[in-house]
């Protein structure tokens, strides 16, 4: 897997230790340690791994 694909994972789930959901912080500190996330997130999509994922996340919107 790309290195960065598996970077978007972990930091997504870290973040989710402080941010519950995926409102405006939580898009905020995707920013500041991955840049482009969103484009990530579009490729993990496109791959069938998101939800994957955030399966192991119990506080989702
Ligand atoms: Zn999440």
């Amino acid at each position: 897997m790309d290195t960065k694909l598996g970077d978007y994972v972990i930091v997504h789930e870290l973040l989710h230790f402080s941010v519950p959901n995926h409102g405006k912080l939580w898009k905020m500190l995707m920013r500041a340690h991955l840049g482009e996330w969103e484009k990530l997130e579009k490729r993990l999509n496109g791959m069938g791994l998101l939800h994957l994922a955030d399966s192991s996340s119990t506080l989702h919107e």
